[in-house]
């Protein structure tokens, strides 16, 4: 295989409806710098109905060049049309990396587009820089989060990688940039259209999410019980904060999943981060230590929190937070 063949860093652009994903700004702001590094363009595909629109939020957010699939077929996320459409990009353009977030449809796409292209994805990378060889460096837990491998796909190309929201940082729009906006025409294989959506049912959640709070008052074992919880509500309450938690109170029924910070749960980068009663596992860190500013009480003062806390309070958090709270309040 010719590697010089495949340039430029692409971006699967999610949208859902209309609305373009924070991870794919995220994405395109590191695939701004992988292109820096590698003298290429980052090139963005949008792919809907009715998004052509979009297409300059997208240069505002990093792209050089969008290319844009606007067809019915496309108008809600179905695996095969998107996957014709994809992949018919990536083997008339033959990029050298393909970035795609780490969502429910982006882990359903990425395999299925890697699989059509015969080259390898790393999913759900926590890290991605390029090798003095000009190779895309994918990083990500391997062994339960106890090590952190770094994969090379050498031998094939694309290079493909999903990335989780919230684990890239997103750059400053800039409204001032310019770039090139192509529409790409694709003729679909509707007789390979074996799943059709029929209706669409929507969650009904007043949750919040917590990868969009400036503030997590999150809980470990170390808390206790829901008596004790409550303490960490007042808190949280006090200063307009969300709840998150260990996989320890999502474990033991206390916190819903969709709160769980950690590898397996979801990463954030709130600006403080307050760890109550977490230890301070590897599989938490991994989606909490990018945190700006964190906060971390425990009793144990050799707990692995610490290692990463900006302030750290040794001692109970069922006498430390209630006095933490009246202080507040005042
Ligand atoms: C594949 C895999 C994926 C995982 N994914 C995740 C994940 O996404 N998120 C996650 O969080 N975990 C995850 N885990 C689990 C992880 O390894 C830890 O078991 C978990 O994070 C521990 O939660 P914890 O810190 O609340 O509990 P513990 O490790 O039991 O720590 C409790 C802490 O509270 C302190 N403490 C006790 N009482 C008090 C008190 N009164 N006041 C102050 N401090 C007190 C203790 O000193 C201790 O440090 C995963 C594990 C695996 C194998």
């Amino acid at each position: 295989m010719d590697k010089t063949q495949y340039k430029g860093v692409y971006v699967f652009v999610e949208q859902r409806e209309g609305v373009i994903q924070n991870v794919a700004l995220e994405l395109l702001n590191k695939a701004r710098e992988l292109a820096g590094t590698l003298n290429e363009k980052v090139c963005a595909i949008l792919c809907g109905y009715n998004v052509s629109a979009m297409a300059q939020e997208v240069i505002a957010y990093g792209a050089d060049i969008v290319l844009c699939v606007d067809a019915p077929e496309l108008e809600h996320y179905v695996t095969e049309p998107y996957v014709q459409a994809v992949a018919k990009i990536l083997k008339d353009r033959k990029p050298s990396v393909v970035l795609i977030g780490a969502t429910t449809i982006g882990r359903d796409l990425g395999p299925r587009l890697s699989a059509r292209m015969e080259t390898g994805l790393t999913a759900d990378c926590t890290a991605l820089a390029v090798s003095d060889d000009g190779d895309l460096l994918m990083t990500r837990p391997a062994f339960g989060g106890n090590l952190m491998a770094t994969i090379i796909c050498k031998e094939h190309r694309p290079q493909m990688s999903t990335v989780r929201p919230g684990v890239m940082r997103m750059g400053t729009k800039d409204t001032n940039r310019t770039g090139d906006v192509e529409r790409v025409e694709i003729n679909f294989d509707s007789s390979r259209f074996k799943v059709k959506i029929l209706e669409t049912v929507k969650e009904q959640k007043d949750k919040i999410d917590i990868t969009e709070a400036k503030i997590l008052v999150s809980g470990g074992r170390g808390v206790g019980n829901v008596e004790t919880f409550k303490l960490l509500d007042e808190l949280a309450k006090t200063i307009n904060a969300e709840i998150s938690s260990s996989r320890a109170m999502v474990d033991a029924g206390l916190v819903s999943h969709d709160r769980q910070v950690g590898q397996t749960g979801k990463t954030v980068r709130p600006d403080v981060y307050f760890a109550l009663g977490i230890s301070g596992a590897i599989q938490h860190l991994a989606g909490m230590e990018e945190s700006d500013y964190i906060i971390a009480i425990n009793k144990d003062k050799y707990a692995p929190i610490f290692q990463v806390a900006d302030l750290g309070i040794v001692g109970d958090v069922k006498q430390i937070v209630p006095l933490l709270t009246a202080r507040l309040k005042k």
